[in-house]
């Protein structure tokens, strides 16, 4: 059964005037349609729109479709914003709408922090400071979507607010200068609704053996497709720095990059992706996941490889500065794995296509390290780095503002540096 909005009398009397109505109603399905006649008493005013059940089985009108899509500009000059942020376990996505004068003057808001795991009930306020925004694909126009970080009343930072600390680091001016680059590759597995079991997988079964899927074609490799194009053409339509997708090892198994983008924006574009990407599975009636090992044993588990360069690394040289960089990074090794993503010990394990946790290693073209650099890099003598830790639902803040600050802003001792690059045969 679909709900459609049925009109007042006088609107039904004009009903065959919209072209668009596949097949115009007759009076005998019209009183099918009406469940009640204005009960007597009633105000006639207050029933002008009534909420009726409607079999849709033979494509009956789909009015709501019709005032989804109805152009609201000849009535009001204010757009639609759709305020945007992170929830309480820091990696869901909550969103709420209201009415703006104009995308230069949003105003900050607030939500009930205490429904989202965010505030205690008797001091429930959570403040939206408006931080980036996007145009909205899904009702088009002039609309807009906001990312907003969040804050207490007095104005501190909550704790799942990552970008508060990114931003500081960012606008370093040490790290500004370097115009740190990021190019995420965003992993992600598609569900089946009600099962919870990946998209196109047998229920209580498994597929074939991973090797036909990764880019493949056809109905019995790619499952799936249209999310992840409808997707890419919605983050275009954003204003999303998107770069391309490929169909993953693992069937039911997607990703896309973003990038390179500079700083902050890498944070905000990622994040407003995996919002498009969640409103779009919802309207397909399939469950995104980013469990970085959705199912156990011989699958690929989904990760957010991070692509990075600094201004240094990406000039003639720059391959002594990426040395230096992972040189640094190994010796942070445990700080970064621990803000890489909850369930990453589940994905890496060394096996398929990863680096075991617990050791750090470097390689050129090997995807079996924890940082790779690519063969044109090498024989470029600059260019960037490959970062293989971060797990799919890794905070796209905290990894970006971490690389920076550890291979920018951080130093170690000389001993420490001597004894890593012996290890590392990294002759810096
Ligand atoms: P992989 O071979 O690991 O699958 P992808 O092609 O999926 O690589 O992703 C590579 C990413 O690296 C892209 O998002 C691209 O924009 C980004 N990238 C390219 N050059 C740089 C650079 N100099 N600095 C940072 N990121 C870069
Ligand atoms: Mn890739
Ligand atoms: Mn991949
Ligand atoms: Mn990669």
């Amino acid at each position: 059964m679909a709900q459609i909005l049925a009109p007042s009398m006088q609107w039904q009397m004009r009903m065959p005037k919209y072209s668009n109505i596949a097949s115009p109603m007759t009076t005998k399905m019209w009183s099918s349609l009406l469940m009640k006649q204005n009960k007597k008493g009633t105000n006639r005013s207050s029933a002008k729109f009534r909420v009726l059940a409607l079999k849709s089985e033979d494509s009956t009108v789909n009015r709501l479709e019709d005032l989804l899509n109805l152009d609201i500009t000849p009535y009001t000059d204010k757009i639609i914003a759709e305020y945007i942020w992170i929830g309480g376990t820091g990696i869901d996505m909550r969103s709420k709408s209201k009415p703006v004068e104009h995308p230069s003057e949003l105003p900050k808001w607030n939500y009930d922090g205490s429904s989202t795991g965010q505030a205690p009930g008797e001091d429930s306020e959570v403040i939206l400071y408006p931080q980036a925004i996007f145009k909205d694909p899904f009702r088009g126009g002039n609309n807009i979507l906001v990312i907003c970080d969040t804050y207490t009343p007095a104005g501190e930072p909550i704790p799942t607010n990552k970008r508060h600390r990114a931003a500081e680091i960012f606008s370093n001016s040490k790290v500004s200068a370097e115009v740190p680059w990021f190019g995420i590759e965003q992993e992600y597995t598609l569900l089946q609704q009600n099962v919870k079991w990946p998209l196109g997988w047998p229920v209580g079964a498994y597929p074939g053996p991973q090797g036909p899927y990764y880019c493949g074609a056809g109905a019995d490799k790619s499952f799936g497709r249209d999310i992840a194009d409808a997707h890419y053409k919605a983050c275009l339509y954003a204003g999303i720095n998107i770069s391309g997708t490929n169909g993953e090892v693992m069937p039911g198994q997607w990703e896309y990059q973003v990038g390179p983008s500079v700083g902050i924006d890498a944070g905000d574009h990622i994040w407003c992706s995996r919002y498009l990407l969640e409103r779009i599975t919802e309207q397909a009636g399939v469950v995104l996941s980013l469990d970085p090992k959705p199912i156990e044993g011989d699958w690929n588990g989904a990760g957010c490889h991070t692509n990075y360069s600094t201004k240094s690394m990406r000039e003639e040289g720059g391959y002594e500065t990426i040395k230096k960089a992972i040189l640094n990074l190994s010796l942070r090794h445990k700080e970064h794995i621990s803000a890489y993503g909850e369930g990453n010990e589940r994905r890496l394990t060394g096996k398929h296509e990863t680096a075991s946790i617990d050791s750090f290693s470097w390689g050129v073209a090997n995807r079996g390290c924890s940082i790779r650099v690519g063969r044109e890099t090498e024989k470029q003598g600059k260019g960037y780095l490959e970062d293989r830790r971060p797990a799919s639902n890794m905070d796209p803040y905290v990894v970006t503002s971490l690389l920076a600050e550890t291979t920018i802003l951080w130093e170690p001792t000389l001993e420490a540096e001597a004894l890593a690059a012996q290890k590392l045969a990294l002759n810096v």
